[in-house]
């Protein structure tokens, strides 16, 4: 039996099976559910090669786990089998500040790598939201972004190289530790892949330096167009701010009572605008923000005094969903992109459907990427809410489609959004995508039924029925 195999491999310490806690791992941070047959533990690369040959030999289906932080369900293993958990590959292996890299464990929660960069004078830049907590390895699967992209780029742009595990169980590197490498860029490929094509085992990130100085910044708007237009207006003229992170009236309100932040709780929206550079330049930026703000007729500009301060403006910004806990039973985020020029009337759009199916929608999110994240407030107890709440987050992710935009910014496709890829994506484009997965995984075990809609004459044809749309706290 195949279980006893992998207990023989892991010892009873490596594994776990218990249908009490195989109920810890059903779930991540999305809605959707299914138990593992088991999950395990490896503590290194060999181990984890050894699993996947045995998952291979008797056809089990493989879904990695990081933290299970994920919003689009990519960790739950809905086809059952084995889940390898990577808790235990959770060692920073080597932090080269001269290089401006480090080389880590999967497991490795993302703080924790800028906490030990920080005393040599670095920090990882990609910040999601979720970074207490989430791994890289998780980030890595799913490309992870956070309010620190708009300058410093998405997970991709920080990965070097990968040592990964294929679905035949060999070991495989890509990249390399410079800046660039021939051949494909097989790690460009395999960031962002969800789980369905490799597992990660190792990987070699880049190190950015800590700037000089930082400004943070509490630009407080009347008017949600006039907040949305500053966006634009910023890098009109040329500013590239660190992070440009908004927040409607409605969740003011909600973080406000929570955090105490000091958000206003009158206003239709604010601008978390954060600038990074020589002290000279930040000065100058600050003034230029400033002057660009007061164009789109910001009532108010706040800069933080101390670092306290600052922290606790980026405090509200990031304990947000908890916030929004207190005062919802139920919400659901959602995760299109925009040029930022369509801001302001995707959220008139997101306005019209909240009207329209009677459900409060409030926004958070990281503005100048375009990535929206509407929230949508409901109670799953009350018969038809959870149904209003899915068609509508379909209906705002169709209309970002339609201005040009993407139905995920960073928290991937999984199996929450794989009925919009055909929306997204032309029948050609769907194609090579799974041609490039089956040439990785022709069997199917990897991740099953995540990222790519089965397609006719695919391989990829165990996949059950999906309910559109998922994400609940
Ligand atoms: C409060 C909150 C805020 C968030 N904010 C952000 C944000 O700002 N930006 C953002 O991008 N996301 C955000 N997220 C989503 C989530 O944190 C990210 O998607 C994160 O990258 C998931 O990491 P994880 O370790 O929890 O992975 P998991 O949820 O465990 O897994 C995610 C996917 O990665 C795969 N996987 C995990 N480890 C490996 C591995 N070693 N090899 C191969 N595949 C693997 C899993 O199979 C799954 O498909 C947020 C989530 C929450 C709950």
């Amino acid at each position: 039996m195949w279980k006893d195999e992998l207990k023989r491999l892991l010892g009873p310490r490596g594994c776990l099976e218990r249908p009490e806690d195989l109920r810890l791992y059903e779930y991540d941070g999305g809605v959707d559910k299914a138990r593992p047959d088991i999950v395990v533990f490896p503590r290194n690369t060999a181990e984890v090669s050894a699993i996947v040959k045995l998952a291979n030999r008797h056809g089990v289906p493989i879904v990695g786990r990081g933290a299970g932080t994920g919003l689009s369900g990519g960790a739950i293993p809905h086809h059952g089998g084995i889940m390898v958990a990577f808790s235990r590959m959770n060692r920073i292996l080597e932090i080269d500040p001269l290089n401006e890299r480090a080389v880590v464990e999967p497991g490795v929660v993302n703080l924790d790598l800028s906490v030990a960069a920080d005393p040599l004078g670095y920090f990882y830049a990609p910040d999601p939201s979720s970074q207490r907590a989430c791994t890289i390895g998780g980030n890595v699967a799913e490309n992870a972004g956070g309010p620190h992209t708009l300058a410093y780029g998405v997970t991709t742009n920080h990965v070097l190289g990968l040592e990964v595990v294929l679905p035949d169980g060999s070991i495989v590197n890509t990249g390399a530790p410079w800046p660039d490498s021939p051949g494909y860029d097989l790690t460009g490929l395999l960031t962002g892949s969800e789980g369905t094509m490799a597992l990660v085992t190792k990987i070699t990130v880049r190190l950015v330096r800590k700037p000089e100085a930082v400004k943070t910044i509490l630009a407080i708007y009347d008017s949600v167009d006039d907040c949305a237009a500053t966006v634009s207006e910023i890098t009109a003229r040329a500013i590239t701010p660190a992070a440009i992170e908004m927040l409607d009236g409605i969740l003011l309100q909600m973080v406000e009572e929570a955090v105490h932040a000091g958000y206003p709780l009158d206003s239709a929206g604010v601008l978390l605008i954060e600038l990074e550079g020589l002290s000279e330049a930040v000065e100058q930026q600050a003034e230029q923000v400033r002057q660009a703000c007061l164009h789109c007729r910001a009532r108010e500009f706040r800069v933080a005094k101390s670092e306290a301060e600052r922290q606790l403006l980026w405090k509200g910004r990031k304990t947000a969903f908890g916030a929004i806990g207190r005062v919802s039973p139920f919400f659901y985020v959602h995760d299109g992109v925009v040029p930022r020029t369509s801001i302001a009337p995707t959220l008139r759009r997101i306005g019209d459907i909240s009207s329209g199916c009677g459900l409060t929608i409030g926004n958070i999110f990281h503005a100048g990427d375009g990535n929206m994240h509407p929230i949508i407030l409901f109670d799953a107890r009350k018969p038809g809410d959870l149904e209003k709440a899915q068609k509508a987050g379909f209906d705002i992710l169709e209309y970002c489609i339609q201005v040009g935009g993407s139905i995920t910014g960073e928290h991937g496709i999984g199996m929450e959004k794989i009925h919009l890829m055909d929306k997204q994506f032309t029948v050609e484009s769907l194609d090579m995508m799974r041609k490039i997965r089956n040439l990785f995984d022709p069997a199917q075990l990897f991740n099953p039924g995540k990222l790519l809609p089965a397609g006719r004459g695919c391989a990829e044809i165990r996949q059950p029925p999906l309910v559109p749309g998922s994400t609940i706290y």
